[in-house]
């Protein structure tokens, strides 16, 4: 949980007697939220960062260790959810720039500039790289492609679809490849500067929308099975293929191990902002808007429901994804192969106490999610018939040894 301070524009927007803070923090017990009234509610989370928290700190506590995770081959997600107002855009970076000050950098430019100098360090020089981003905005139930070409209706339609794995793909979708920190936060502001925002009484560049900003790193890594032979490279020409096996007593000690090509994917998740639709007396069109983002976090919560209460896990096998584009979209980073993070942002003031407490029972629910995270390795040359026909050989020639040798 992350509480913002009082802003200057609260300070213009709300009314006096409401600007006080409910919200406190204790430092006794750094993991919960306290929450002032007739009766005082604690909550406890695995992270709280109060007023005073840092992007930095935020980034180097709950968000740094994910990059690792990430360079291992884990799918992450990190979803940040609240109303509208509550901080979700600031801590995320959604629409951070190039001339944005280096302290109020969010998460999205930082986890990208630890990833640009990860890949450079000594402990992953043996492999090779590929990155591609993507930015995609769920409004009114339609996925819009934040870094499409053309606008409006000439835009390409992105679709889900689900391979024979049950991985989830997005298809239709601009997947840019980039090669440095800037080329990525050129697209990130890009794509935010297209994001659908409107008008209402509570936040005049309040967002009904939610924008998912995706990096996928491709990379060929050289796993040992065992022993400490030296890491060859890959083969430039024939990509993912592994070394050939000759005769040669030279090469024996590359059959110490596979290379082995690995792709995940990191999710930013923006989420629309989370109050309910009464207090932004909405008309006409809004209406619409409102309700249909209203379906995509009742969903979430759905999903976060049936995946964390342990009573209802074990009796339902169904777990809604399918209600909504959001939940479908991040079906396989919910409870599926991924880390996955949440940072529900709130409002410290007493105006905001509903929604604040909203927010704050929906984050403990979200807690309760056992992600069964694994590796999304695949075997190099597994869709090399020429290589398999080859491994197939030796396996059989191998079989005939042993067989000879043991006398079966
Ligand atoms: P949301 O995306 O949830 O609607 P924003 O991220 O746009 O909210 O935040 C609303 C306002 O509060 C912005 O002006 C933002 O700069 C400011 N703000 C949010 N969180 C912080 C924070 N931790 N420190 C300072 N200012 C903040
Ligand atoms: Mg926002």
């Amino acid at each position: 949980v992350r509480i913002r301070p009082i802003t200057s524009e609260d300070l213009v927007n709300l009314p006096t007697r409401f600007q006080k803070s409910v919200l406190s923090t204790a430092p006794y017990a750094p993991n919960q939220v306290i929450v002032a009234g007739e009766k005082k509610q604690y909550f406890s989370y695995d992270y709280v960062f109060g007023p005073d928290s840092t992007q930095k700190d935020v980034y180097d506590r709950a968000v740094l260790k994910l990059i690792d995770k990430f360079l291992e081959g884990y799918n992450v997600t990190i979803l940040a959810y609240g109303q509208t107002s509550s901080g979700k855009t600031f801590t995320m970076g959604t629409s951070d720039n190039d001339l944005i000050d280096p302290d109020d950098k969010g998460i999205i430019p930082r986890a990208v500039s630890t990833l640009f100098s990860s890949m450079e360090s000594a402990q992953y020089k043996t492999r090779k790289f590929s990155i591609k981003v993507s930015f995609i905005e769920i409004y009114n139930e339609d996925l819009i492609d934040l870094l499409g070409e053309g606008d409006g209706e000439s835009r390409p339609q992105v679709l889900i679809r689900e391979d024979s794995k049950g991985n989830i793909l997005w298809s239709g979708l601009q997947e840019i490849k980039v090669n440095s920190v800037e080329e990525v936060i050129s697209h990130l502001t890009r794509g935010s500067l297209n994001r659908q925002t409107g008008a209402t009484d509570m936040n005049a560049k309040s967002s009904r929308s939610h924008a998912i900003f995706s990096v996928t790193l491709a990379q060929q890594k050289f796993i040992s099975s065992g022993g400490s032979s030296p890491s060859p490279q890959p083969d430039q020409k024939s990509g993912v293929r592994p070394p050939s096996r000759s005769n040669s007593r030279l090469s024996r000690r590359f059959d110490e191990g596979e290379w082995v090509s690995v792709t995940s994917k990191f999710h930013f998740v923006d989420l629309a902002g989370s109050e309910r639709l009464k207090r932004t007396s909405a008309v006409g069109e809004r209406v619409k808007e409102g309700i249909s983002i209203n379906s995509g976090l009742l969903a979430l919560g759905n999903v976060i429901s049936a995946l964390g209460d342990p009573n209802k896990a074990k009796h339902t096998t169904h777990i809604p994804y399918r209600d909504s584009k959001l939940t479908r979209l991040l079906q396989d980073s919910l409870g599926g192969n991924a880390q996955t993070l949440m940072i529900a942002c709130v409002s410290p003031a007493e105006y905001n106490l509903v929604e604040t407490v909203n927010t704050l029972k929906y984050a403990n629910r979200a807690r309760n999610i056992k992600n069964n995270a694994t590796i999304n390795a695949e075997e190099a040359g597994w869709n090399d018939v020429e290589h398999l026909q080859t491994l197939v050989m030796r396996l059989r020639n191998e079989i005939k040894i042993l067989k000879a040798a043991t006398g079966v």
